[in-house]
Formats: C-alpha cells, sequence, structure tokens
C-alpha cells in the first residue's frame, strides 16, 4: 500500500463562541475570561489534567512578578492564582510578600513554588466553575478554515473525529498546532536538554517529618537538564525543534536514558522517582509570526497597543510591555494565540512565554477574541482602548510606571548586551 484516501462527512456537534485548544495556564486563564464575560465556550485537552508545563511538566514555581525594588507588575488572574495555589498545597511565598507588595523597598522577590498537582485539581475547579465547557483526552486537530477565517476545529477523542463550530479560535496548544495545519505563519523555536522529575529519598523524608512540611519529602532528578541559556548541551547532540512526532520521540528517548544513568548510581532501597514529567519539557517549541515581535532590545519600551506590563524573571530590573500584536495577525481575522507562542525572539520570547505572563497574555487573548465577535472586526483590529479597560477591570497593569525604570537602562543578558544579541529592533 503507498497512499489511502480518506473522506467522511461530519456534522457540527456544539457552536462555540471561542474555542481555545490547549489547557496550560494560558488556555485555562483564556477560557476562565471568556466564561466570564458571558460568551460560550470550549476549551479542548489532550491530556488528562489542566496547567500544561506548570503541572503535567512538573515547572511549579511562578517566577518573579515583580521588579527588583519589590514593586509588583503581575496581577490579574496570575496574581490570584498564585495565592489560590498557596491556599490547599506548599506556601512559598516570601514573608514580604504575604500580604501584598511590601510598603518598604526589598530585593526580595514575589515567588511562589507550588504543588503541581494540587494546583491541577484547583485549575479544573476553576474552569468548571466559570462555566466553560472542557474536553479532556481530546486532540485539537485540523481548523475548518474558509480562507482565512476559522470555522472550528476538528477534534479526536474516545468519541471519534469530530468538529466544533466557533466565531474566534484561540490556540495556546503550546505548539502553534492548530495555527500551523491552518496555514497561519509561524516560527520554529530550538530546545535543549530539559528533562526533570521529582524524586523522594529516604533522608528527604526525615527532613519532611522533622520540619514539619511535606514539600522538603522532594528532591529533583534530572535526565539530560541544561540551563535556560543552553550552555553545557553536548556538541554532537542536535538542539530539538519539537515539531515532528520523530523530534518529540527522539527528544524523550535521549532524556529518559540519561534520567536513568542519573538514578543507577544510588542506593535502589533508598529512593524511589515520584513524579516524572508528562509532556515533553520543550520551552519554545513554535510561535506565531506576528503583526509584532518581542525582543530584548524592547526594555523600557511603552507601546500604545499594550495589554500587560511584565518583569524579566532573571533579571531584576528589566521591564516589558506586551503589544496585542505580539498575539495575532491582521491577516488572520480570527485566531489568536497567548502563552509560549507568542511572537517573541530570543530572550524576548524567554520573557514572554513563563507562567506569570503566559496567564495575562491568556486574558488578554480571551477579551480580544469577544471584543472582536462584539465589534464585528478582526482580532488585530479590536478598540485597544476598550481591550485595555478590560484588561484593567480584570487587575491587569498594562502600563509600566516609569518611576519604575532605572536610570541605567543597558539591557545585559547573560552577560550580553542587548544590542549584540538581537541586533536591536526595526
Ligand atoms: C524546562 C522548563 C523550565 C521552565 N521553568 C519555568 C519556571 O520555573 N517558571 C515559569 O514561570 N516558567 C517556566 N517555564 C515556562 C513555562 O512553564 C511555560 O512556558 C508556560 O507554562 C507555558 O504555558 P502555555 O499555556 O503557553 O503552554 P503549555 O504549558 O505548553 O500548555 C499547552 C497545553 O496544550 C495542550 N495541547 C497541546 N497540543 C494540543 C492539541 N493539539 N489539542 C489539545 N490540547 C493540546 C497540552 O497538553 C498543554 O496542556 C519552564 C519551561 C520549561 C520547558
Amino acid at each position: 500500500m503507498d497512499t489511502v484516501t480518506l473522506s467522511k462527512k461530519l456534522s457540527v456537534k456544539k457552536s462555540y463562541d471561542v474555542i481555545v485548544c490547549g489547557g496550560g495556564v494560558a488556555g485555562v486563564a483564556a477560557a476562565v475570561t471568556v466564561a466570564n464575560r458571558g460568551n460560550s465556550v470550549l476549551l479542548i485537552e489532550k491530556s488528562n489534567i489542566l496547567g500544561g508545563l506548570a503541572t503535567l511538566g512538573l515547572v511549579n514555581l511562578f517566577v518573579p512578578m515583580c521588579n527588583g525594588n519589590g514593586k509588583q507588575i503581575i496581577f490579574g488572574l496570575c496574581e490570584k492564582w498564585a495565592r489560590l495555589s498557596a491556599k490547599y498545597g506548599y506556601d512559598t511565598i516570601p514573608k514580604e510578600w504575604k500580604n501584598g507588595e511590601p510598603s518598604e523597598p526589598t530585593n526580595v522577590r514575589y515567588i511562589q513554588r507550588y504543588s503541581p498537582y494540587i494546583f491541577a485539581l484547583q485549575l479544573t475547579e476553576e474552569i468548571t466553575s466559570s462555566g466553560a465547557d472542557i474536553l479532556f483526552d481530546c486532540l485539537a486537530c485540523d481548523p475548518i478554515m474558509e480562507g482565512s477565517i476559522c470555522k472550528g476545529v476538528i477534534t479526536e477523542s474516545k468519541s471519534g473525529t469530530e468538529l466544533y463550530a466557533c466565531k474566534t479560535l484561540i490556540d495556546v496548544t503550546g505548539d502553534c498546532d492548530v495555527l500551523r495545519r491552518g496555514g497561519i505563519p509561524t516560527v520554529a523555536g530550538e530546545n535543549f536538554y530539559s528533562y526533570f522529575g521529582k524524586m523522594i529519598d529516604l533522608a528527604s523524608c526525615k527532613l519532611a517529618v522533622e520540619k514539619g512540611d511535606i514539600r522538603y519529602a522532594f528532591t529533583g532528578v534530572s535526565g539530560g537538564n541544561i540551563n535556560l541559556y543552553g550552555d553545557n548541551q553536548p556538541q554532537d547532540i542536535p538542539k530539538w525543534s519539537g515539531l515532528t512526532v520523530e523530534e518529540v520521540t527522539d527528544y524523550l528517548v535521549r532524556n529518559q536514558h540519561a534520567m536513568l544513568e542519573n538514578i543507577k548510581k544510588d542506593d535502589r532501597l533508598s529512593r524511589d522517582i515520584a513524579m516524572l514529567p508528562l509532556m515533553p519539557n520543550f520551552r519554545t517549541t513554535c510561535r506565531i509570526d506576528g503583526d509584532y515581535t518581542l525582543r530584548v532590545s524592547d526594555a523600557y519600551r511603552h507601546f500604545d497597543d499594550s495589554v500587560c506590563a511584565i518583569n524579566d524573571f532573571d533579571h531584576r530590573f528589566h521591564l516589558f510591555e506586551v503589544p496585542l500584536r505580539t498575539l495575532c495577525r491582521r491577516d488572520c481575522p480570527n485566531i489568536v494565540t497567548a502563552g509560549r507562542s507568542a511572537s517573541g525572539a530570543g530572550y524576548g520570547w524567554d520573557v514572554l512565554r513563563v507562567i506569570p505572563p503566559a496567564i495575562l497574555t491568556g486574558q488578554a487573548a480571551a477579551h480580544a477574541a469577544c471584543q472582536s465577535i462584539e465589534e464585528k472586526t478582526a482580532i488585530a483590529c479590536v478598540d485597544i482602548k476598550t481591550l485595555q479597560r478590560s484588561l484593567e477591570k480584570d487587575n491587569v497593569m498594562i502600563h509600566f510606571p516609569d518611576e519604575y525604570v532605572p536610570e541605567d537602562r543597558t539591557v545585559i543578558i547573560h552577560g550580553k548586551n542587548a544590542v549584540d544579541i538581537d541586533g536591536g529592533h526595526n
């Protein structure tokens, strides 16, 4: 057999104002926001829990949500969820931030390391209480495109192949799976080794008992785990884009081999692996080629179409604004993205993709999608002041205050000047 032709007539199972493909933090934020506005929304998630990398991937840290002086930048649903995660799971919010922004300047940053699985259960509660519909264990496959307009999405699940119709679609699969299949321009990234699980061992269990705090029971175990900047990636191992089944498999096989080698050294009776990442831990697989691409050289720059202010997690004083144009394209009227598939380049993408900004861009994509239905216009063309007002009502900071900008505005990333890294902006 060389080829087969597949053809099947599908009827629309249900129609929604908005379909959200992918239930990572960006997707859950988007679906909750749409539902809160009173629009109908379906969230489609291919795994069995919500949260994506932030739960399934065991990336259980809200990176700093403030600048380096104790001024909070990230609010909105991210602030709500960071606090929520501390309510029934571990609470690692620094004492300076326990009651909100400290009254005195501090160099202690506002972070929260949480229990990934308890947070996942809380996200399910957030979704169901918002009134959004959800499908678990369901793959969003091809979008139905009429020209550049998306009319719906085909799903694969236990129920077989089905069709859901929508007025707007938010692709937050993290990998732009739906955008790519719809022929919308995207840009591939590259990934280093990045695979880690949670271990327990006799010493960590003893420490947890002594401290009366279960989080000390977990330690880390890594496969090939290279730092954020890719230092020490073995020269002979190609970087993975993560966009073909062969690459995903190669990444998982190599990382799992490396993890097994690491644990072979331990006494087998003294430890066990408690959690493994249940999705590939790729950071930057694929992003929309948006109408604007955020770069590190955009640090401290105000944008008229900003949908949120964000801070750099690794460099204390850098501040950015995220233009709506990073989430959409004018020639793609009713599809928008958010989270780690927003349009950023190099370290600009890194700043944009972590959990706090992913939640905020999820909120922004949701408001923009609903507003475009009301205004009968393309998502890229919605009235920006109205959008910003909706986000401000949701407690999102749109523009960072100028008094937070340091006198020395030089942007150095991992020892390099921003202009040398991305050639400045054009
Ligand atoms: C190694 C590593 C370390 C990191 N460390 C941190 C950190 O310490 N702190 C931090 O804030 N951020 C960190 N990040 C980044 C952060 O975790 C992610 O960028 C962020 O969680 C992305 O959220 P998202 O919703 O955009 O995408 P994802 O979390 O990737 O969610 C996408 C969701 O879509 C689902 N999906 C995919 N395809 C389909 C489909 N076709 N149909 C249906 N569902 C689909 C997936 O199952 C998943 O649930 C790290 C990332 C990595 C890889």
